[in-house]
C-alpha cells in the first residue's frame, strides 16, 4: 500500500477509456482517492464527462491490483521475473527463431509504451508478430483510409461535427459509445439545425434521438453507400471538378456501384429499407454540402468492413465534401489510444511511424534504431497469431494491457492454446482479469501501473496528442511499462537503444523518427515535437498531428487535412474502390437461424475491469443480458426478464431476455463485457467465430449465426 499522499491541486489529465479523449481534471484528496471533473479547457470536451468519465474516481482504489511479479503462481522479486522473461525469450528465439516470439498490445497503452514494445520487437528481437487489440477495433477503418488515401489518416476533426447540417452515423451507438461527442452532435442540431441520419440494424439510443434511423440488414453497409453513389450520379450531384483533379478510378467505382444497387427500389431490397427511406436519406445527402459521416465498429468489426469503410468514403470523394468545414467521413476509434498504437506502428502491418516494408522504409528505420535484427516484412494480425498459437507455431507470447481471453472471437480455443506456451508473460494492472489466471508452461505476471499512475500521451479519434498525467503514487512494486520492456531489453544485451530516462525522452524519439521534412507524400510528421524538453512535455496542450517542425502549422497542429485536394498518393490523387456485394462471412442455418450481434454498452468499458468496480455504472445494466424482437422471442417462447440459452457453433451463453422492437427480427444482441470472472455463463463475445476481413484482418464481431432457446435459471 503506497504512503498517504498531500492532497493537491488538480491534475490535467485525459480520460483512460473511449476515443473521444476528454480532458479531465483530477485533484487528488491525499489519501489515494480523487476527485474528477472535465477540463473546460480541453478542445475535445470542454468540461464535459460522460458516466464512465465521471466514474473515474470510484476505479482507483487498490482492490483486485497485481502489485508484485508473479512465477509462476508464486511473488518473485523483479529481479527473477525480469530474469525469467528475458532468459525465455532468448532460450526460445535461439531454439525456435525469433518468428515464434510474439506480442499482442492495446489501445489501451500509451504511446510511449506502444513505442518501446514496437521497437524491442520489431528491431531488436526480431519477430514481426507484434498485433494489438486495435485490430478488432479500427483495422478496417485503417486500410479504408490507406486505400483511398494512400495513408492512415482520418481527414477531419470534432469541428466539422459542430459545422455539419447532416451527420450520417454508421454503426455508429454514439449516445452511449463517444457519448461527449455525441452530445456535440446534439448541440449542433440546437445551434443551427443540424440533421442525424443513423445506419444501424439496431434503434439504439442514438437511433432513437436521430431524425432518420435506418434499420438495415446486418452486413448490407455497402449496399446502402453503392446506390448512394449510384444515386448521386443519376442525379448530377457529383463535384465532377473534383473528381477530374483530385482523384482517380471514379468511373470502375460507380459501375461496381450500379451492379450492386442500380436504383432505390433494388438498394431498398438489398438492405430491407423501406424504398421512402432510402429515398429521404438519399435526397438529404444530395442536398447537404455540409456532410460528417461518422463511422465505427458497426462498421469496422466486419468480415467486410474495409469495404465498408471505402463505400462511405467513395460518397465523399465524389461530391468533393472532403477537407473542408464541416464534411468528411470520420472514423470514431473505439479506444483511448487506438491512434496512438497506429502512430507507433504497433500493428503487424506496419513497421513504424506510419511506414511498411518499403526497403527504403526498413533501412530508414534500422539506421534510426541501429537496429540488428531490424524485420522486412508483416507479421501475424491477431486472429491469424493466435491460430498460430494453438498450432504450436508461436512458443512465447507476451501480453500487455489488454484481455484477449474475454475479448477475442474464438476465446476459449485461445484459452486452451496459452497453455500451450513455452512462456507466457503478461503485463498488467489487474491481478484477477482472465488473462492473468490462465497458466502457460512458464508464467510471469508483472505489475504494471494504472491510470492516475502512469505518465505519457494518446492521440484520440481526431488526430489530437493530449497527456496521460500521473496523480497518484505508484503502488506495490507496480511499474511503467516501457521501463519493464527497457529492463528486458538491457538483460537481452540492447541497453544502449532503450536508455530511456523518462516517458519524455521515448516522445521525443518517437517524433523524430517520425519526421520526414519536405516529403509531401508523408501524412504524420511530428518533427515540430522532436526535440521537446521535459518542461514542455509535461505542459504540453492538446493538439492534432500533423505538427511539422516548420511552417505555420509548426508546434500547432493541423485540424483538418486535404484541404488543397492533395492526397498521399504517388500521384497525390484519392482513389475511389470498387467495393464487393454485401455477404455475411456466415448465412444463417436451421440449427443456427439467427444472426447474433455484439457490442458495448453505456457504463461499462471493455471487460469490466474498471468500471465494474463502481456500483453506480454497473447498476445501469447489472447482469449480461440478450435483446430480441417480439416476433422471435414470442417463436421461440421466450419471456421478457426470463433468460434464454444463446448458442453458436462454439458454445452459448445464459443470458437474460430484453425483448425489444429496437432490434430487426432474426437478430438478437449481446453486450462483450462480461467474462468468467463476472458472470458465470454470461460471456457473449467468446462465442463468435471472428472470420476476418482480407484487406484489414478485422474480426467478424457483428454477425455470428446463432440458436436461442428459453432457460429456467435458479
Ligand atoms: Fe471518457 Fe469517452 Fe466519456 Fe469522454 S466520452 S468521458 S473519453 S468515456
Amino acid at each position: 500500500v503506497p504512503a498517504p499522499e498531500r492532497a493537491a491541486p488538480a491534475v490535467k489529465t485525459t480520460c483512460p477509456y473511449c476515443g473521444v479523449g476528454c480532458g479531465v481534471l483530477a485533484t487528488p484528496d491525499g489519501q489515494g482517492g480523487v476527485a474528477i471533473a472535465g477540463d473546460p479547457e480541453h478542445p475535445s470536451n470542454f468540461g464535459r464527462l460522460c458516466s464512465k468519465g465521471s466514474a473515474l474516481g470510484e476505479t482507483v482504489d487498490l482492490q483486485d491490483r497485481l502489485l508484485t511479479p508473479m512465477l509462476d503462481g508464486q511473488a518473485v522479486s523483479w529481479e527473477g521475473a525480469l530474469g525469467a522473461v528475458a532468459g525465455g525469450l532468448k532460450k526460445i528465439a535461439e531454439k525456435h527463431g525469433p518468428d515464434s516470439i510474439a506480442f499482442y498490445l492495446s489501445g489501451q497503452l500509451l504511446t510511449e509504451d506502444y513505442y518501446v514494445a514496437n521497437k524491442l520487437a520489431k528491431g531488436f528481437l526480431g519477430t514481426p508478430h507484434v498485433d494489438t487489440n486495435s485490430r478488432l477495433c479500427m483495422s478496417s477503418a485503417v486500410a479504408a483510409h490507406r486505400r483511398a488515401f494512400g495513408a492512415d489518416t482520418v481527414p477531419g476533426c470534432y469541428e466539422d461535427l459542430d459545422e455539419a447540417d447532416l451527420i450520417v452515423l454508421v454503426g455508429s451507438n454514439a449516445a452511449w459509445c463517444h457519448p461527449i461527442l455525441f452530445r456535440r452532435m446534439i448541440d449542433a442540431r440546437t445551434a443551427r439545425g443540424t440533421k442525424i441520419v443513423t445506419v444501424d440494424p439496431r434503434r439504439t439510443q442514438t437511433g432513437e434521438e436521430a431524425d432518420l434511423h435506418l434499420g438495415l440488414k446486418p452486413g448490407s453497409d455497402t449496399a446502402l453507400f453503392s446506390g448512394l453513389l449510384t444515386h448521386l450520379a443519376d442525379a448530377a450531384k457529383l463535384d465532377r471538378c473534383f473528381i477530374d483533379e483530385h482523384t482517380a478510378g471514379f468511373d470502375g467505382a460507380l459501375e461496381r456501384a450500379r451492379q450492386i444497387a442500380p436504383t432505390v427500389a433494388a438498394t431498398a431490397r438489398a438492405t430491407g429499407l423501406a424504398e421512402a427511406e432510402v429515398q429521404a436519406f438519399f435526397d438529404l445527402f444530395a442536398e447537404t454540402p455540409r456532410v460528417v459521416t461518422a463511422f465505427s465498429q458497426g462498421a469496422n468489426q466486419s468480415a467486410q468492413g474495409t469495404d465498408k469503410g471505402n463505400a462511405i468514403i467513395n460518397c465523399h470523394l465524389a461530391t468533393g465534401r472532403i477537407g473542408r468545414p464541416g464534411m468528411g467521413p470520420l472514423s470514431l476509434t473505439g479506444q483511448p489510444n487506438a491512434m496512438g498504437g497506429r502512430e507507433v506502428g504497433g500493428l503487424a502491418n506496419m513497421l513504424a511511424a506510419h511506414m511498411h516494408f518499403a526497403p527504403e522504409e526498413v533501412d530508414r528505420v534500422r539506421r534510426f534504431w541501429n537496429a540488428p535484427n531490424i524485420i522486412t516484412g508483416e507479421g501475424m494480425k491477431a486472429v491469424a497469431l493466435f491460430e498460430a498459437i494453438e498450432k504450436g507455431k508461436i512458443k512465447a507470447l507476451w501480453v500487455i494491457g489488454t484481455n484477449p481471453i474475454v475479448s477475442m472471437p474464438r476465446a476459449d480455443r485461445i484459452r486452451e492454446a496459452l497453455a500451450g506456451l513455452d512462456l507466457y508473460v503478461v503485463s498488467e494492472a489487474v491481478a484477477t482479469s482472465d488473462s492473468a489466471r490462465v497458466r502457460g508452461r512458464k508464467t510471469v505476471l508483472l505489475p504494471a501501473l494504472a491510470w492516475g499512475e502512469k505518465d505519457g500521451t494518446v492521440t484520440n479519434s481526431e488526430r489530437r496528442i493530449s497527456r496521460q498525467r500521473a496523480f497518484l503514487r505508484a503502488p506495490g512494486q507496480a511499474r511503467a511499462d516501457w521501463a519493464i520492456l527497457c529492463d528486458v531489453a538491457r538483460r537481452l544485451g540492447h541497453g544502449a537503444a532503450f536508455a530511456y530516462p523518462n516517458a519524455a525522452a521515448i516522445f521525443r524519439e518517437h517524433a523524430a523518427l517520425s519526421a520526414f521534412e519536405n516529403d509531401g507524400t508523408r501524412d504524420f510528421d511530428l518533427g515540430g515535437l522532436a526535440e521537446i524538453g521535459e518542461r514542455a512535455y509535461d505542459a504540453h496542450l492538446p493538439m492534432q498531428w500533423p505538427v511539422p517542425k516548420r511552417g505555420p502549422e509548426a508546434r500547432k497542429g493541423r485540424p483538418r487535412l486535404f484541404a488543397d485536394g492533395r492526397f498521399y498518393t504517388f500521384d497525390q490523387r484519392a482513389r475511389f474502390v470498387a467495393v464487393q456485394p454485401p455477404a455475411l462471412a456466415q448465412a444463417v442455418t436451421e440449427a443456427h437461424p439467427l444472426v447474433l450481434n455484439t457490442g458495448r454498452i453505456r457504463d461499462h468499458w471493455h471487460t469490466m475491469t474498471r468500471t465494474g468496480k463502481s456500483q453506480r455504472l454497473s447498476a445501469h445494466r447489472a447482469v449480461p443480458f440478450v435483446e430480441i424482437h417480439p416476433d422471435d422471442a414470442a417463436r421461440h417462447r421466450i419471456a421478457d426478464g426470463g433468460f434464454a440459452r444463446v448458442t453458436t457453433e462454439l458454445g452459448s451463453a445464459i443470458l437474460e431476455v430484453m425483448v425489444t422492437d429496437g432490434i430487426r427480427p432474426g437478430s438478437i444482441f449481446a453486450p462483450m463485457h462480461w467474462s468468467d470472472m463476472t458472470s458465470s455463463n454470461g460471456r457473449a463475445a467468446a462465442l463468435a467465430r471472428g472470420i476476418p476481413d482480407p484487406v484489414s484482418g478485422q474480426p467478424e464481431l457483428k454477425a455470428t449465426p446463432a440458436a436461442i432457446e428459453a432457460v429456467a435459471y435458479r
